[in-house]
């Protein structure tokens, strides 16, 4: 188990940054998801830190020493790919075993690290067909047996579900959460899947355009969006961002939603526009609510329905119960959870510090 801290970490490809500025810990034992929109840098830090690409300033420390300048294989880091490399004519069992042959590691021990990956990942009655005519979900689990055997300090995977389908993308992530808690070795993970984030980090780092947006557990992330950009880019659907009435001063109790009072937690003060942020989830049908609109969509998702209303705001997403029988152009009132209203300053798009905000900004 190895923690890995990214220190002011940045990189340029000519005049582009990639990567911005990331200060990041990725600590001992914890698995961490780099989440974000195709190019916006989640596979450049994985790489930095692989030592497969050269920072353009920066450090990168592993369990405290600097390996910024330290080649790949001097770094004890497995890797793993969404399209791995394996030898087809070769056997899964010299598959598996072709990094510790290359290390020259004894023959029993390497017999007895093959058949300790191979029970863990339930590829036991594979080990002698060649790697060539299996199934996807298998040369994954042989491509992970290869990176468990060399007993690394840290894996870095990046997109390793990417080529799966769906059902069977669902079922490796299970299986690799449960390899990460029985390993309990550091991982770093890339994808810009947000239910694969979500089902399985300890942490996940939300990236766009170079940089750490927020690097928080799910649940944070989730319910303190620290940017409108998160909030949008996490749950599906996203949460819904509304223009606040005037100027909003430090410890308010309301804010005026198109002329009508809405109660919000006390936040601090913000020097410009604000959005009220609120999840889909957290408006509910209400006569006499504060939102009013119209009907323009509904999603029917069988336990519920996502509602597309238009208001005087803009378009405003709420789920509500499969049985709220409102067909397009019904008119509705919405009412807002109090506690789940998020304040955020429109211009910088960041959250106000509130009083129920847990922890704070990070990265
Ligand atoms: P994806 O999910 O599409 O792989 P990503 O978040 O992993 O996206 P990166 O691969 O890290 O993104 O790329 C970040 C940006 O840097 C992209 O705009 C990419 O085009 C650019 N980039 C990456 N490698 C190079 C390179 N060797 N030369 C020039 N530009 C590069």
């Amino acid at each position: 188990m190895a923690t890995i801290a990214l220190a002011n970490l940045h990189k340029r490809f000519g005049d582009f940054v990639a990567v911005r500025n990331t200060n990041l810990t990725v600590g001992a034992g914890r698995f961490v998801v780099l989440l974000g929109p195709s190019g916006c840098g989640k596979t450049t830090t994985l790489r930095m830190i692989a030592g497969l690409e050269l920072p353009s300033a920066g450090r990168i420390l592993i369990d405290g020493e600097d390996v910024t300048a330290l080649r790949a294989r001097e770094r004890d880091i497995a890797f793993v790919f969404q399209m791995f490399a394996l030898y087809p004519h070769m056997t899964v069992r010299d598959n598996i075993a072709f990094p510790l042959r290359n290390e020259h590691v004894p023959r029993h021990e390497i017999a007895s690290r093959v058949g300790a990956a191979a029970r863990m990942l339930r590829i036991e009655g594979i080990l002698d067909r060649k790697t060539g005519g299996l199934s996807g979900g298998d040369r994954q689990r042989v491509a992970l047996g290869r990176a468990i055997v060399r007993q690394p300090k840290a894996f870095l995977m990046d997109e390793p579900l990417g080529t799966l389908d769906a059902d069977f993308r669902e079922l490796m992530c299970l299986e690799l959460r449960k390899l990460h808690n029985a390993l309990a070795a550091t991982t770093v993970y890339v994808t810009h899947d947000q239910s694969e984030a979500m089902a399985m980090a300890d942490d996940i780092v939300v990236m766009n355009e170079g940089e750490v947006l927020q690097a928080a557990s799910p649940h944070e992330i989730y319910h303190y969006p620290a940017t409108v950009f998160v909030g949008n880019f996490i749950g599906s659907p996203p949460m819904n961002f509304l223009p606040v009435d005037g100027a909003v001063a430090a410890g308010q109790e309301q804010v005026l939603l198109h002329g009508a009072p809405v109660p919000v937690p006390r936040c601090g003060q913000a020097a410009g526009r604000v959005l009220l942020g609120i999840r889909p989830e957290h408006l509910a049908l209400d006569e006499r609510g504060p939102l009013r609109g119209r009907v323009v969509a509904d999603e029917y998702l069988g336990s519920h329905q996502v509602l597309m209303i238009e208001t005087a705001l803009g378009m405003v997403r709420a789920r509500v119960g499969k049985d709220a029988g409102l067909a397009a152009g019904a008119p509705v009132g919405l009412s807002l959870r109090r506690e789940r209203a998020l304040l955020y300053d429109q211009s910088s798009g960041r959250l106000l510090p509130g009083a129920t905000q847990a922890g704070g900004g990070h990265g």
